[in-house]
């Protein structure tokens, strides 16, 4: 499918090489090859050929080829895949098996419970299990057949404007040593110039957050939260489970203070994806959901489907959670954003895959028209919210725009604000619902009331690489390289504040929220203590960018192609 001299000599199809140097010239372009920029991609390209119009439209990955940057658990809605691809038969498309068992476990340490009804919105009746990284590459085989350029192992790092306005984008440079400086294979990255662009790059989007914070997109919003969700991939003894019987848990090892819980998905070829999902607003600064995945994994309910089985994958990634009060403004003068950079994602569900897709699509719609009008200013572009608004997106998101919030005091009160919200369509008795940013909501040690991870979990961090495993050896697992010659993508903002808060007061966070081993504190013999950072594990779940207390570091894209190689994620 993707030529792999087409992705790392950058060569276009038909044999153009594109030139670093030059500007590029395109009618659409698309920053991410997930469902959202795929699906926009894809039905740009069927509207234009209704219309007899012959456009431009050019989609950049950042991994090296499509899928490899994917994530999900996944249970997929598949009603709008029909909308999105009417002619093709719904078994061509690579869903894994179709739910077929699908029960709510809570979890003790010793026990479980089949909770003997769905919890309201958590029916997957009609779904699909499916490896997400699958169904990206299917959809673009699609897209190119359409006509749509994709280029993967482009990481976009920099927005361009004119006179205020987004022109496009601009590759990253490569070719630069740990300090910047150039080296003999210096390139400059390319100029993507193009009439609208497209943010597509999932959840906290480096650019996206930069175009929301110059346009101030997110003014009178709530502030944006989101969970954490570590993955495997198992292969397992066929009696262990079967494909399409999935499993959703709650309680066990999470607390009251913790929003979240566990899944177990059943695929094809006897392989099962596990998972913890656990929200970034919780108070212990020493919480490792990595770790805390593993004690899930050590429980007798998920252990026996596990057992005799082999680790096949791991990965890491974040999800926004805010809900409708927390979707910025989604247009700007030349630019729209859609998926989970967007925000939509639908609790209690926890389900974006479908919203992705139809944000593509309606941004799809908006594009074309207002290509056709010759005018893609924020006025014309308007008719992308209005769409949403009109749409399945708002009808799934609006009655649960108070759920996640309601949550924020821990799970007891959130039961009751979720039960005040069924009665009352979502409004409960408080209407609107706040929220806080993650990186605000971690104690300092000094104020921690309760027993830190290590101590609450004593005897069971110690991983038999059979059934758990530490950081390094799942990290093993995601294929992730990143070249050594470049800056570090992790930027630490105000190193002396970070050194006196983060490290001093919070005992330094980032090592224990960290899905993938980056950060170590390293004490030197007089005691002195620094954050060392290990880029080249990192995962791009984008947790220490959301949760690192004062907003202490920044995630920025690093070369293209480099992060994690998932296969089946
Ligand atoms: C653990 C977990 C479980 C989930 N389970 C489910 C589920 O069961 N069902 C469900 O419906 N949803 C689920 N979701 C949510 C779902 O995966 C997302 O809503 C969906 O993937 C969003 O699609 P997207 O296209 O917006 O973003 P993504 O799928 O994240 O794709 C974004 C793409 O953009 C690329 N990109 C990012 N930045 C750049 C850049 N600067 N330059 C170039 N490329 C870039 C990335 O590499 C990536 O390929 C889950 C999410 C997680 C984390
Ligand atoms: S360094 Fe940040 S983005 Fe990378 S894996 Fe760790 S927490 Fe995730």
């Amino acid at each position: 499918m993707f030529n792999k001299q087409l992705q790392n000599n950058n060569i276009k199809p038909g044999g153009y090489r594109m030139n670093y140097t030059d500007t590029i010239l395109t009618d659409i372009l698309i920053i991410g090859g997930g469902p959202s920029g795929l699906a926009t991609s894809i039905h740009l390209a069927d509207i234009f050929k209704q219309r007899g119009q012959n456009k431009r439209i050019l989609l950049l990955e950042k991994g090296r080829s499509i899928g490899s940057h994917i994530l999900s658990g996944a249970v997929i809605k598949p009603s709008v895949f029909k909308e999105l691809l009417p002619d093709v038969d719904i078994s061509e498309i690579p869903f894994n098996a179709k739910v077929t068992k699908d029960r709510t476990i809570f979890l003790t340490e010793n026990s479980a419970f089949t909770i003997p009804f769905h919890m309201p919105y958590m029916n997957n009746n009609g779904n699909y299990t499916a490896s997400l990284g699958q169904i990206c590459k299917y959809l673009a085989v699609k897209a190119e057949e359409k006509g749509v350029e994709i280029y993967t192992g482009f990481a976009v790092d920099e927005i361009l404007y004119n006179d205020g306005k987004v022109i496009g984008a601009k590759t990253k440079d490569t070719g630069l040593d740990q300090n910047g400086h150039q080296l003999e294979n210096f390139q400059a990255g390319t100029r993507v110039e193009a009439k609208i662009t497209i943010f597509a790059e999932g959840t906290r989007g480096s650019l996206a957050k930069m175009l929301i914070k110059k346009f101030n997109l997110d003014r009178d919003r709530n502030e944006q939260v989101y969970s954490l969700g570590c993955k495997e991939l198992w292969s397992v003894p066929p009696a262990n489970i079967e494909a399409g019987q999935i499993y959703h848990t709650l309680g066990y090892p999470l607390n009251n203070d913790e929003f979240g819980g566990g899944f177990i998905y059943g695929l094809n070829d006897n392989k099962v994806s596990v998972g913890l999902v656990v929200g970034l607003d919780y108070k212990d600064p020493t919480f490792d959901i990595h770790d805390a995945l593993q004690i899930w994994k050590s429980t007798p309910f998920v252990s026996k489907i596990l057992k005799g089985g082999k680790l096949v994958e791991y990965g890491a990634k974040t999800l926004p959670e805010g809900g409708h009060y927390a979707i910025p403004k989604l247009f700007t003068d030349n630019a729209l954003i859609v998926g989970d950079s967007a925000g939509l994602v639908a609790m209690p569900s926890l389900k974006g895959i479908h919203l992705a897709i139809r944000s593509g699509m309606l941004a799809a719609l908006t594009i074309a028209d207002a290509l056709s009008k010759n005018d893609t200013s924020e006025k014309s572009l308007q008719q992308y919210e209005e769409l949403l608004n009109n749409s399945a997106i708002y009808k799934e998101m609006y009655p649960v725009r108070n759920f996640r919030q309601g949550f924020a005091k821990g799970l007891i009160v959130g039961g009751l604000h979720f039960g005040t919200q069924l009665i009352t369509g979502g409004a409960g008795f408080f209407g609107r619902l706040r929220s806080h940013a993650d990186y605000t909501t971690t104690l300092k040690l000094s104020e921690l009331k309760k027993k830190p991870f290590k101590e609450r979990f004593k005897g069971k961090l110690e991983f038999d690489k059979v059934l758990t495993f530490d950081k390094s050896t799942d990290v093993y697992h995601s294929g992730v390289f990143h070249d050594e010659q470049q800056v570090v993508h992790l930027q630490i903002n105000d190193k002396e504040n970070f050194n006196a808060i983060n490290i001093e007061q919070y005992g330094a966070p980032e090592q224990f929220f960290c899905s993938s081993e980056v950060y170590e504190l390293h004490t030197d013999k007089a005691g002195r203590k620094e954050l060392r950072i290990h880029a080249e594990n990192c995962m791009h779940c984008k947790t220490c960018d959301i949760k690192s207390p004062g907003e202490r570091i920044t995630w920025v894209v690093p070369n293209g192609g480099n992060g994690p190689d998932f296969q089946n994620m």
